[in-house]
């Protein structure tokens, strides 16, 4: 079975952000793989070890992005492939990096692709999608369960808190939900033999693709963090005059009554 996943280096979000110039920085950031990647990459090393296969883990990103890829290859990939975009496009958005990977997998075989549902930085769940599309074949998202026989995979997916069943065939492109598995932690022999897995590097021109073609169709205009909470009041004295105190300061200071 010819699996691959595709997998986005992001910031983590549980460290702190600073934005500079509108960008976040990336000075300090501790970068990691996409979280909803993890679960893909886990589902994508199940299916090679029930179907047999090979799995190839590609990112469009910089030479940064190789530790994630390695990371990837340490869990159990067997291959990597990094689109190195950084002299070639400056600002990209969703339509850019779906174009990309569409030029890549046109020309490669495969049975499925996974990816993660969401990304926690950008966020906006279009990449697995328009991915999709542009290689016209089936899709389902958010999955939570996947069994494959043969030529057909059932997909249990989560739908806000409930669950759908849904068949489709194969080739497809799934993307992950949280719950669809355990993503195992690398083992340090798997460490030591992702030291050895190829990991290829290709720029635009190894897959003919003219910048122009796949430039940006959105612009980010404004990041900016959410505003500094201020700090709650803790009231104390007699119930009473706490619970009158409590009526005056949402008449006055919230001013919500
Ligand atoms: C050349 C380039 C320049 C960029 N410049 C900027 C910029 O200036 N400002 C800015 O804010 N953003 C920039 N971006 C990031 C871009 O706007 C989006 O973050 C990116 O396209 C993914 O969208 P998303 O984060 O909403 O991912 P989602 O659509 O939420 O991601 C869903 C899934 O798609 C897959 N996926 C997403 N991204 C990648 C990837 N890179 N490689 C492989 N798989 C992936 C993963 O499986 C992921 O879980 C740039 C991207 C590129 C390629």
């Amino acid at each position: 079975m010819k699996i691959f996943v595709i997998m986005k280096r992001t910031f983590d979000t549980e460290e702190k952000i600073v934005i500079n110039n509108g960008k976040i920085s990336e000075d300090g950031a501790e970068f990691i793989i996409n979280p909803y990647d993890e679960y893909a990459i886990e589902e994508a090393i199940q299916l090679k070890d029930k179907h047999g296969g090979e799995v190839t883990v590609v990112t469009i990103g910089n030479e940064d992005s190789e530790k994630e890829l390695r990371t990837a290859l340490a869990m159990g990939a067997d291959k990597a492939v990094l689109i190195n975009i950084e002299d070639d496009i400056e600002d990209g958005d969703q339509f850019t990096t779906a174009s990309v990977l569409g030029e890549y997998f046109k020309g490669q075989e495969y049975d499925i692709i996974l990816g993660g549902n969401v990304a926690i930085d950008g966020g906006s769940g279009q990449v697995g999608p328009r991915l999709a599309e542009a290689l016209q074949i089936n899709y389902v998202t958010t999955i939570t369960k996947l069994d494959i026989n043969g030529n057909t995979a059932v997909i249990g997916r989560d739908v806000e808190g409930d669950s759908e069943v849904v068949e489709a065939s194969l080739p497809l492109l799934v993307t992950a939900q949280q719950g669809l598995n355990e993503p195992r932690y690398p083992s340090l022999p798997g460490i030591m033999k992702a030291k050895k897995k190829p990991l290829d590097e290709l720029e635009l021109d190894d897959l003919d693709i003219d910048e122009d073609d796949v430039a940006a169709k959105t612009k980010t205009l404004e990041i900016y963090l959410p505003p500094q909470k201020a700090a709650g009041k803790v009231l104390s004295g007699e119930l009473n005059d706490q619970v009158k105190e409590l009526v005056k300061l949402l008449q006055t200071e919230a001013k919500v009554i």
